[in-house]
């Protein structure tokens, strides 16, 4: 171990680097180096405990003097059996959590970046490479609740019982997922996913092994890994399930069957896929049960509501939802046909795939091999003299052009852009080839939109340190105008910023210890009178078409976040990180 000395030039390199970042004095400096001296600890993890409001810009530092990555774990989700390569004891006395494991390597957080000799134990005890990255004490004591949860520990004994039976019975693949051991596996694999709330299982071979991953709250997350000799009965078995051929191998097969669990009727809709490694498969997880689809429960905020729910009363014209695959659109477009579902309108959509279905809506699938497609299904359903058509994503010209020429003739047409603003989105239409006079007459309402994840309310907090928190994002963020902003848009009750109390969940049981459950939108929502559709005309660039916007009221989807932050819905963690996607 290297002596800590003040004085000593390692130290005084650590020194320059904490001041030029001007948040700590030479004296909390000393301070730390004496109480790391007394107590045999190394000066970060001091540091990074004495100065917790820091941590973050602290870790940072480090990260750079050390020249290793940093880590928080405090969000993450961590499989059992990762978390389970060292005993709790022995990550406990010597700080550090194994967070990760890819192939042969093993991702190791420590809060002494210099402690070779536990780095060398971790590589004799897993047989792994280790990679080191370093965190704060706080954040192992985080890591360290992930040791103490009976529900992972269950499915764990679970999964090694099923295993170790499944290979001792010599049987074929096709046979084995006939036998116990293996439905158990996937019945537990599955009843697993939904109570973590996922949304999608991937089973995904590697050239070793057979890796699950749960998809919740929108990020995957490793579940455990298998022995690859598992994957053809695992596969086998799936495709019982979901009634499709069993010796097919080569080519993609789809298919869908019904899984019940704690009351609930579960669809899952199957995908399996050739790929080097032998079958690919992912289930996508959805309740049967018609979600209640209401513009408040997906974050709309007031002042949005109030031109969507003006803009859709207008019997034609074109409602668009745009943002990257995930974002949530398909839910904000079925939330409006259910508005939009009365008796005497014909609403026919044509969508890929039907994800949910709707009562006394007529909704076609797209099916390319047999040449119907989005463009051509929507030219069908012109025939079926409809009220209001929903296509599901407009992503060609063909396509771009039948939609907004019958909004144009009379139809309410709703549909998706894949861009990532509400503004881009005449950009778009007009690159398609719509003429700029169809695109901004026809336009009704554009809706752009992300997903963050909520914090969760069985552990939510006040940050220690608010004034860290404003002081963080004051300026990157402008957050003393935008809550002057939303305050005048009569959004928020409260004008000034210090009386604000930001809250993040510091982990549970109920979620699985991220300190998130659940996720709501952040959206932007455009519309245009005839003035600004004239200027539109003549510029219909990103910047153009949201300044104009904005100088009409609307907000941005970065200004909705900062809304929903402070309404404590979410963190500007997950604002930040979702907008940049
Ligand atoms: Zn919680």
């Amino acid at each position: 171990m290297i002596s800590i000395l003040s004085g000593d030039n390692k130290q005084n390199g650590l020194w320059e680097l904490i001041e030029r970042d001007k948040i700590l004095t030479r004296d909390n400096f000393r301070d730390a180096e004496k109480t790391a001296k007394k107590s045999g600890r190394h000066i970060v993890e001091v540091l990074a405990e004495q100065h917790e409001k820091h941590v973050d810009k602290l870790l940072h530092i480090f990260s750079q003097y050390y020249k290793i990555p940093s880590i928080m774990l405090r969000n993450r989700i961590i499989a059992p059996y990762i978390i389970n390569l060292i005993p709790k004891e022995i990550a406990e006395q010597h700080s550090i959590i194994i967070f990760k494991k890819l192939g042969q390597d093993v991702y190791i957080a420590v809060t002494n970046p210099e402690n070779s000799q536990t780095v060398d134990f971790v590589k004799k005890k897993t047989g792994l490479e280790p990679k080191i990255f370093i965190t704060s004490p706080q954040e192992i004591t985080h890591g360290l609740k992930k040791y103490q949860n009976e529900l992972e520990d269950e499915f764990s004994r679970i999964i090694q019982k099923s295993t170790a039976e499944t290979l001792a019975l010599h049987a074929s693949p096709e046979r084995l997922a006939e036998h116990v051991p293996i439905i158990t596996m996937m019945n537990s694999i599955i009843e697993r996913a939904l109570s973590l709330r996922a949304s999608d299982i991937h089973l995904e071979p590697t050239d070793s092994q057979v890796v699950i991953r749960f998809r919740v709250d929108g990020l995957l997350q490793q579940i455990v890994e298998l022995p690859k000799e598992l994957l053809r009965a695992l596969v086998s078995r799936i495709k019982l399930m979901a009634h499709l051929k069993i010796d097919e191998h080569r080519m993609p097969q789809d298919g869908r069957f019904n899984f019940s669990f704690a009351n609930r009727d579960i669809a899952v809709r199957t995908s399996v896929i050739p790929t080097l490694n032998g079958s690919k498969v992912v289930l996508r997880l959805l309740d049967t049960k018609e979600q209640l689809f209401h513009l408040r429960g997906l974050g709309f905020n007031g002042h949005d509501l109030h031109i969507i729910k003006k803009e859709i009363q207008r019997p034609h014209g074109i409602i668009l939802v745009t943002g990257p695959t995930g974002s949530g659109k398909t839910t904000t477009l079925y939330t409006l046909l259910r508005m939009l579902n009365k008796e005497e309108v014909n609403i026919c959509t044509i969508e890929d795939p039907i994800e949910y279905g709707l009562e006394g809506v007529n909704q076609m699938q797209v099916n390319t091999p047999a040449g119907l497609t989005f463009s051509s299904g929507l030219r069908s359903l012109l025939r079926q003299d409809p009220n209001i058509l929903m296509v599901g994503e407009i992503r060609d010209a063909d396509t771009a052009d039948i939609a907004l020429n019958a909004a144009m003739t009379g139809h309410l047409v709703l549909s998706t852009l894949h861009t990532n603003s509400a503004f881009l989105a005449f950009q778009r239409l007009i690159e398609m080839g719509v003429p700029p006079f169809l695109a901004t007459s026809v336009t009704n309402l554009i809706i752009g939109q992300r997903l963050v994840r909520r914090i969760c309310d069985g552990c939510r907090i006040p940050y220690r340190s608010m004034s860290k928190i404003t002081e963080t994002y004051a300026d990157n963020l402008h957050l003393r105008e935008n809550v002057e902003k939303l305050y005048s848009r009569k959004l928020i009750e409260n004008r000034s910023l210090d009386s604000i109390k930001f809250t993040h969940g510091q982990g549970c049981k109920k979620c699985n210890f991220t300190g998130f459950r659940g996720r709501i939108g952040v959206y932007e929502v455009v519309t245009l009178d005839t003035d600004s559709s004239t200027s539109v005309l003549k510029d219909y660039s990103e910047k153009f078409v949201r300044t104009l916007a904005q100088s009409n009221g609307a907000l941005t989807m970065l200004e909705d976040g900062i809304l929903k932050v402070i309404q404590g819905a979410t963190t500007f963690e997950e604002v930040l990180r979702a907008i940049k996607e």
